[in-house]
């Protein structure tokens, strides 16, 4: 070997122990893709509708972010590859339960959740009452997909990745993190069907924000979350079906009747308002309810408390959105019957 070749020789083996010894000391972080925009693709770089959702798989996601190798460790699985109106609570449990086992490993620093962002408020509010572990759980998706000019999913996704990584990040319950931005699943919503900015909470949902790629945390939720809720889902293969109905002008209670003769076990009132209920759906609530169905009044109006009044049938569903109910209700109701109980879990949680 002469001196140039030794010299490269040298070079390579440093390089690759510099790697090695960079890779032991990144946290590990396992990436569980379920589809959505951020693996859409489109024909041409300005489509940014009518795609197709769920076409790239988790490992060309994490392959699309060349830097994302420098913050963590990643292993790649697909629970699904769907767009996220279709996600279901069979998904759901199937999710959960990778999440509580990959977490339940000393070896896994966090995890990282791609999703569509249709409904992804909704899985990350499950999350966020039944994984049992302070290690974080971020959930991330894009506006636009992977084809599109400025497309914003390799981005969202080194973020994710950047706060799951981040021991600061543990205990907070899970997050939203999207634009820059490190958000509660209790309180963050989509709140434009088109902008990129699109998730937001009119009540100050944020924990903090990223700054040059790092996580400054500002706050923490009040509310309690994962380690503190008594769902275990390890046993649970069904939820209890809940349905949601909206409440409107001249509005009919047949809509409650149907849900009764579905089987709901559990019906969540969009309600106007701060939850009322019109002269028209009041008897088909009573009749539910007589039926043994549990039903919970929460508002369309996008931000707000219920209060208690008594001239409405039903729980209060605090200030949660209808849709982030119907997923606290499903999980009340896999543990108990009792109203108070249940009330009380819709002020704690
Ligand atoms: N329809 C898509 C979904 O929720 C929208 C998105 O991901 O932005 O899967």
């Amino acid at each position: 070997m002469n001196i140039f070749n030794a010299g490269v020789c040298a070079a390579v083996l440093s390089f690759t122990s510099v790697v090695d010894a960079m890779a032991a000391t990144l946290p590990n972080v396992a990436v569980l893709a379920t589809g959505g925009t951020i693996a859409g693709t489109a024909p041409s770089a300005t489509q940014t509708t009518g795609y197709q959702s769920g076409v790239l798989t988790a490992q060309a996601l994490i392959a699309s972010v060349p830097s994302i190798g420098q913050v963590a460790n990643l292993s790649a699985e697909q629970v699904a590859n769907v767009g996220s109106d279709n996600v279901d609570n069979e998904i759901l449990l199937t999710l959960a339960k990778r999440v509580n086992s990959l977490l339940a490993r000393d070896d896994i620093s966090g995890v990282v959740i791609t999703h569509g962002t249709d409904t992804l408020e909704e899985t990350a509010y499950f999350l966020n009452l039944v994984v049992k572990s302070d290690k974080p759980v971020v959930v991330t998706g894009s506006m636009r997909p992977s084809t599109a000019i400025g497309a914003d999913g390799p981005s969202n996704l080194l973020q994710a990745v950047t706060v799951a990584s981040d021991p600061q990040a543990r205990g907070r319950g899970v997050m939203i993190v999207l634009n820059d931005r490190i958000g509660s699943a209790r309180f963050i919503s989509k709140t434009d069907a088109n902008a990129l900015d699109t998730f937001g909470s009119s009540e100050g949902g944020y924990l903090g924000r990223l700054v040059n790629q790092q996580p400054r945390f500002e706050t923490r939720v009040a509310r309690e979350h994962t380690t503190a809720t008594p769902f275990d889902i390890s046993t649970l293969e069904h939820l209890p079906k809940v349905d949601i109905i909206y409440g409107y002008q001249n509005d009919n209670g047949y809509m409650f009747d149907a849900a009764v003769a579905h089987q709901a076990k559990g019906i969540v009132i969009a309600g106007v308002g701060a939850g009322s209920e019109s002269r028209f759906i009041i008897p088909a609530v009573k009749r539910a309810m007589e039926q043994g169905v549990t039903v919970v009044r929460s508002s369309r109006s996008g931000s707000g408390f219920v209060p208690a009044d008594e001239a409405y049938p039903g729980l209060l569903g605090d200030s949660l959105n209808p849709q982030k109910a119907r997923i606290l209700l499903m999980l009340a109701l896999s543990v108990t019957q009792d109203p108070a109980r249940i009330q009380d879990m819709f002020h704690r949680f």
